[in-house]
């Protein structure tokens, strides 16, 4: 492997950059995918970024059944990721079509256009869900990685600490 290859792959392991697709959603995914990744949930914690171009994306996230409308956008987001690259289905109309399956316009789950290598099913998924999700992902595919999400929750400040910190500043 050469350094610059050496170098994608470290960034890769150590700070995955996600692109979300609409499929075909009703919406309620979104939000929880948007829940996922601002501040009280806040993906980003764990080096995760979201970011606009599928050249830059590492993981694709897809919400919703896939519909004749996206189908095709689906697919060449999806042949403009750099390998090594996966696709995360959030929610049952991403896994398998949900209640949409069988509709006139829609053509079914996500693996019915590209390959998807994590499921969460539910409806709508819960933004812990989603976390859980891209942490086994990322443990199964990029083992060293995982180093670095256990390496941050170890470093995460203990919860009764700020209540106490917080407690003390309220009595003033
Ligand atoms: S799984 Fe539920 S919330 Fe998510 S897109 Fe389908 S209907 Fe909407």
């Amino acid at each position: 492997m050469g350094l610059v290859d050496k170098a994608i792959a470290w960034g890769g392991r150590n700070s995955p950059w996600i692109i979300h697709f609409n499929a075909g959603a009703c919406n309620g995914c979104d939000i929880e995918v948007v829940d996922a990744l601002t501040p009280r949930f806040d993906l980003e914690r764990l080096g995760i970024l979201q970011q606009g171009s599928p050249r830059h994306a590492d993981v694709l996230v897809v919400t919703g059944a896939v519909t004749l409308q996206t189908r095709e956008r689906l697919k060449e987001i999806y042949d403009q990721m750099s390998t090594p690259k996966f696709v995360v289905a959030v929610g049952t109309c991403a896994c398998s079509g949900g209640i949409f399956d069988g509709c006139y316009c829609v053509t079914g789950g996500v693996d019915a256009v590209i390959p998807v290598d994590a499921y969460i099913p539910g409806c709508a998924v819960r933004p812990e869900a989603i976390i859980h999700a891209v942490d086994a992902l990322l443990k199964a595919k990029l083992p060293k990685a995982a180093g670095r999400l256990k390496k941050d929750k170890k470093a995460k400040p203990d919860r009764k600490e700020d209540a106490a910190h917080d407690g003390a500043g309220n009595d003033q």
